[in-house]
């Protein structure tokens, strides 16, 4: 397979990758301390980051870029076409996943990658309010 971006748009992705990736590794172990037991990464629709079993409980970080934050996303400046696709293909797909996990009966949260940043306790906070 062909790589689609140049070099520098692949290290560009790849940073928001690894960035979303270590907010996600950071918020798990404040999870691991407040004595939530979860699962990374559990096998079910949407691969949610988080799924807290005994609350039937997901928990998703959504990516400012990826998600289209309607705070921080920039448009990128080249390969526009591309980008508007797929993540407008995420958002759909976002929707569509969230919805069905709650038909499943799943409580489904949704958190944005600016927050956790800001106040990860805070994330932490809110989420054992609405668990509860
Ligand atoms: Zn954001």
């Amino acid at each position: 397979m062909t790589d689609i971006f140049t070099k520098e748009k692949r290290s560009w992705v790849m940073s928001r990758i690894k960035s979303e990736s270590h907010l996600e590794s950071k918020f798990a172990s404040l999870l691991r301390k407040s004595k939530i037991s979860f699962e990374r990464h559990p096998k079910i629709l949407g691969r949610p980051d988080f799924r807290i079993r005994d609350k039937k409980t997901v928990i998703f970080i959504d990516g400012c870029f990826w998600h289209m934050c309607p705070k921080h996303y920039v448009e990128p400046k080249s390969k526009r076409y591309f980008w508007e696709r797929k993540i407008k293909e995420n958002t759909t797909r976002d929707r569509k996943v969230n919805k069905k996990l709650r038909i499943e009966g799943y409580k489904v949260i949704r958190i944005w990658e600016h927050d956790i940043k800001k106040d990860p306790e805070n994330v932490l906070r809110k989420i054992i309010k609405y668990i509860r």
